[in-house]
């Protein structure tokens, strides 16, 4: 019996909510599977902790993050309490920075009785593989003059190590799916960043003979999320092009409480964080009413993460049977709560298994 040791930090808001109710869904597939445990260690870090300590964790809180196999994170911030640009900053990005999370992996699919605002959404299943530690998030640059002449100069940083790194694990979970990869590109107008991310991407699809590419503009694909969704699998994108393309992959299912995400860790030195998109909602916290299935989702990318990919397809096809029946949150058009929702979803889990 293999026990999986995880940090587990609610947060603020709803994720006080959704990650109970996930752990639940957890504890559920673990049991049904039978070949794994998992053990979670709560810590209370969040908005309240700030006010009352004066930091979003203790000095060694990532000493003590590290020793877990994963954090399963809920949503941090609380605008009314702390800054949004220091419950960032100190919290989400210093972790994935110190646990050189490089990846940011956000899938996105459509299911059977979602309201998209696409007229056909069928066929919108992709992930967007972001380059989460370089590219355009870059602190070098700066502003000078002042008036009318005041300029700001920013940098974009794209090592080939880097690109690379994205571009491989792209190609590897083509592997999985329904092996293409597209790049996002825009070597048309960026002059410098944008034709060496072409190259590496070219030299990097030679290892990966057995799976079909695209490149398209960043301008032509975002059109081609709406208008032929069908002809993407995996996307891989620098830090600002998949941020953009992985919101627009959430707007399109129609809710950004179904939405997760994951950041991986590549070099398995540090534990990977899994957190889904959506924040703390602190307009609909404490009614009962936040939808569970982004935070379940995110679940899921756990499993596969471990592994357990045949548990994870499983979980995902009991969140897609759930939402097709309309036992639903509110947001998605229901009347469920949240943790009728999360029961549905292990009952459902159980019955498939
Ligand atoms: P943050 O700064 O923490 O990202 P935000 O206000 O930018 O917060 P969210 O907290 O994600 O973004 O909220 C955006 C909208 O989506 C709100 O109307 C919120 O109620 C809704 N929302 C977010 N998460 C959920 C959820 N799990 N279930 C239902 N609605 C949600
Ligand atoms: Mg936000």
């Amino acid at each position: 019996m293999r026990k999986i040791q995880l940090a587990v930090v609610p947060g603020d808001g709803v994720g006080k909510e959704v990650v109970p109710a996930a752990i639940d869904v957890l504890h559920t597939v673990a049991e049904v599977h039978g070949g794994f445990q998992f053990e979670f260690t709560e810590f209370p870090w969040n908005s309240d902790y700030y006010v009352e300590h004066g930091k979003m964790m203790p000095d060694d809180g990532i000493n003590i993050l590290s020793a877990y196999e994963g954090v399963f994170l809920g949503s941090i911030g609380n605008a009314k309490l702390v800054p949004d640009r220091v419950s960032t900053w100190d919290f989400i990005i210093k972790i994935r920075r110190e646990f050189e999370q490089s990846i940011n992996l956000r899938p996105a699919k459509y299911f059977k009785g979602l309201k998209s605002p696409l007229v056909n959404p069928r066929d919108f299943d992709l992930v967007v593989v972001r380059e989460n530690s370089e590219g355009e998030y870059s602190q070098v640059g700066g502003r000078i003059y002042k008036g009318e002449d005041e300029l700001a100069i920013q940098n974009a940083i794209f090592s080939r190590k880097g690109s690379e790194r994205a571009m491989r694990f792209a190609f590897e979970l083509a592997r999985k799916r329904r092996n293409h990869v597209t790049s996002a590109t825009k070597s048309n107008g960026i002059f410098h960043s944008m034709p060496f991310w072409d190259e590496v991407f070219d030299e990097v699809k030679k290892d990966y003979q057995d799976v079909d590419t695209a490149a398209y503009h960043i301008d032509a694909l975002t059109a081609y999320f709406v208008t032929r969704p069908e002809t993407l699998d995996v996307v891989v994108a620098s830090n600002l092009f998949g941020d953009i393309l992985s919101d627009l992959g959430g707007a399109i299912l129609g809710s950004i409480g179904i939405a997760p995400a994951a950041n991986i860790n590549l070099n398995g030195k540090y534990p990977s964080m899994f957190e889904p998109v959506h924040g703390s909602a602190p307009d609909i916290y404490g009614k009962g009413i936040a939808n569970p299935i982004g935070q379940i989702w995110t679940a899921k990318m756990m499993l596969d993460q471990f592994g357990f990919e045949d548990a994870g397809s499983l979980l995902l096809d009991s969140i897609g049977d759930v939402i097709e029946s309309g036992f639903v949150t509110p947001d998605l058009g229901g009347k469920a709560s949240t943790t009728e929702v999360a029961e549905e979803i292990a009952r459902i889990f159980k019955e498939k298994a």
